[in-house]
């Protein structure tokens, strides 16, 4: 049977999330459909449940660990009648009002909502190198939090130079013998201050100017082919872990080819959280490619609560 909502979120990151307490407050009683978990990269959360410590938070001074706070939020929007459903929204129709979602693969929608909020995030990007498919989750990862652990006494390979990369290499530091950090350039993206951490390691290695060519390994990761991007010189960096932080994608299928989006693949909104589609509004990482922090991420939720609270009073609804 379709049931109808004033607001479907779509998404329970910190935008979803934040959108949420905004929108129950507001006596919108909004549906959130949080995803599953089905991957280490896309999962009710978001990427925030894959982060260790975050220290740039607002009102935490002694940090709070990304799964803690996220737990924090849902907490929060529940108190005020959210209803958080762990579910997948399939398919999302917006070409008719109300607009319809399918969470199974019935003709009939799920759910239709007069205004929706896309807080679908963004996702890991992968290497396109051979090995990397077959041997995620068999000593390749994108989550040193959700895997560090398993690499207790390992040598470790982090691929990529931005906070990303820097930040799981330092994370790595707790388990493993030592931390290579593999950069295709010859200076890192990441901030000042993470580099600094990063440098004053006696665990973190660098191999610079190096691109990697090949995962290693039958059933295990067993190394890592890599070659010199300035003499094409080609080794075989011996580890028996893997971790990829080159940085996201935005998750968008859900509206690709309904919703206007940058050249990047980011949807595109503005002013504030609108979409050109008319009730559709984004929030977080899935539009934005250029702050991408938990805190942006939040404020951005909780402005598209306010753009599609006052967007169904204009309505009449
Ligand atoms: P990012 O800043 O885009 O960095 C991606 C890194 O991966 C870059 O160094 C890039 O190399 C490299 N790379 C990209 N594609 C590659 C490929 N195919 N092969 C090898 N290397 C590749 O992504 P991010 O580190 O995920 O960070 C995203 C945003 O989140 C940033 O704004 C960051 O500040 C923020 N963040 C903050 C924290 C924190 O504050 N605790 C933690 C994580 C992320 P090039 O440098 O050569 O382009």
């Amino acid at each position: 049977m379709t049931e109808h909502t004033r607001v479907l979120i779509v998404g329970s990151g910190p935008a979803g999330l934040t959108a949420a307490i905004y929108c129950a407050r507001a006596q919108l009683n909004p549906i959130v459909i949080e995803g599953e978990p089905s991957s280490t990269t896309d999962q009710p959360g978001g990427q925030l449940m894959l982060t260790t410590d975050i220290e740039n938070f607002p009102g935490f001074p002694e940090a709070i660990s990304g799964p803690e706070l996220m737990l924090n939020m849902r907490a929060q929007a529940q108190r005020f009648g959210a209803d958080l459903r762990v579910n997948k929204v399939q398919r999302l129709d917006c070409s008719v009002r109300p607009f319809r979602a399918w969470l199974t693969d019935d003709l009939e929608p799920s759910i239709t909502a007069d205004a929706v909020i896309l807080a679908t995030g963004a996702q890991s990007l992968m290497m396109g190198v051979p090995g990397e498919d077959r041997l995620l989750s068999h000593g390749l990862s994108t989550c040193a939090t959700c895997d560090g652990f398993f690499f207790r006494g390992h040598d470790i390979a982090v691929i990529g130079g931005g906070d990303s990369a820097i930040e799981e290499a330092t994370f790595l530091t707790r388990f493993a013998s030592s931390v290579t950090i593999v950069h295709r350039r010859d200076s890192l993206r990441a901030s000042k201050i993470m580099q600094e951490r990063a440098f004053a390691s006696d665990k973190i290695r660098f191999a610079w100017n190096t691109q990697v060519t090949e995962v290693l390994g039958d059933e295990k990761v067993s190394g890592l082919a890599v070659r010199d991007t300035l003499t094409g010189e080609s080794r075989v960096l011996e580890v028996t872990g893997v971790f990829v932080a080159i940085g996201h994608i935005p998750n968008t299928t859900l509206v690709s080819g309904q919703v206007e989006m940058a050249q990047n693949g980011y949807v595109r909104t503005g002013p504030g959280s609108f979409t050109n589609i008319d009730g559709l509004f984004a929030a977080g990482d899935v539009q934005d490619h250029v702050y991408r922090q938990a805190i942006t991420s939040a404020g951005s939720g909780c402005i598209a609560a306010i753009d599609a609270e006052r967007w169904l009073e204009a309505q009449g609804h």
